[in-house]
């Protein structure tokens, strides 16, 4: 009998990723305060250039964790969906059991490998983006410093006062938060701070792992068919609460996962709905005429128009969704 998991809680591993940004931003942020803090008598070149030599190895060292936090956590996540694939489709009875059973095939390797390596290079970006806005700063703050002691020595208060407001400690902390730890700007110019864009980013990348095992578990099994989580979501997305989708596209009359991806309704940027993998057969009938009604109310019609009454599907074969996962692996 089916039942819905209960839906797997990142957070902790989120925010850790996440403050590794926030030790790097603070490292940074001392290094440039110092900077800016030299005595007059200092070669401020000489400074500009070490700060700006330190902060290649606080970024560096920043890159390095993420990259092992993608390979652990995209892993975990992915494990946890082959096993909860396991439990929902009736193929192991407790979540021991199912976590057991999960297979870690080539084809599991090669689709985690892919996700880790998407999500470090999404990740990467971020960080690439940040580290040439700081050196922009800390040009723009070396420049500043120099021109308050040529202003200083030309009794050109005003001016200097007008710079020196921008050279405060505060107001350096907010230009190098504001201006500096950018991860993206996007396509509407907005610009996500890197606390938000690597949040966003191990939101999703982990949800989409979590999806994949559900899915590579399914292939292995020979099973097509899943439902989408329900959680009452308040976006678009909770038209398609507790659909049954095709996972790989196999089965005729079904909506197919990445069609709906595609699509942009659901399973968009920080979306935390989930796949459930389902036995038809098994599927209770109340969840089979919440299906019916969720398709009746679809109001996105190219996507509605596809898709065919319960009644009338007919489930692949084990033996037609197993051979499907040997395209894949020829094909990663
Ligand atoms: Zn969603």
């Amino acid at each position: 009998m089916y039942q819905e998991p209960a839906k797997p809680n990142y957070d902790n591993d989120i925010n850790k990723l996440v403050s590794y940004y926030q030790k790097a931003y603070k490292e940074v942020l001392t290094l440039i305060v110092d900077m800016k803090n030299i005595d007059a008598a200092d070669n401020i070149y000489q400074r500009q250039a070490s700060v700006l030599r330190q902060i290649e190895v606080i970024l560096t060292q920043l890159n390095t964790k993420n990259k092992a936090w993608c390979t652990e956590m995209v892993r975990q996540a992915f494990l946890d969906g082959q096993a909860s694939a396991l439990l929902t489709a009736g193929l192991a009875t407790t979540l021991a059991e199912a976590v057991q059973d999960v297979q870690f095939s080539m084809l599991s390797r090669n689709t985690v490998d892919a996700l880790i390596n998407d999500t470090y290079k999404d990740l990467l970006k971020a960080t690439n983006n940040t580290s040439e806005q700081v050196k922009k700063l800390v040009q723009q703050v070396t420049s500043e410093v120099l021109r308050v002691r040529a202003m200083q020595n030309y009794g050109l208060n005003t001016i200097r006062r007008d710079i020196a407001r921008e050279l405060t400690n505060k107001a350096v902390a907010n230009r190098l938060e504001k201006d500096g730890f950018i991860g993206i700007v996007d396509k509407a110019g907005r610009r996500w701070s890197t606390k938000r864009y690597s949040d966003m980013i191990a939101r999703t990348k982990l949800s989409q792992a979590h999806v994949q095992g559900v899915r590579v578990a399914g292939i292995e099994r020979g099973k097509d068919l899943a439902v989408i989580s329900t959680h009452n979501a308040p976006d678009e997305c909770s038209g398609f609460e507790g659909m049954i989708i095709s996972m790989n596209g196999l089965t005729e009359g079904l909506l197919s996962y990445q069609e709906i991806y595609n699509s942009n309704k659901c399973f968009h940027p920080n979306c935390q709905h989930k796949v459930h993998l389902i036995n038809l057969d098994l599927f209770p009938a109340a969840l089979k005429e919440k299906h019916s009604r969720k398709v009746a109310a679809l109001p996105h019609k190219p996507l509605k128009a596809r898709i065919k009454p319960l009644d009338k599907i007919k489930v692949p074969s084990k033996e037609t969704v197993k051979n499907h996962s040997e395209q894949l692996e020829m094909l990663i």
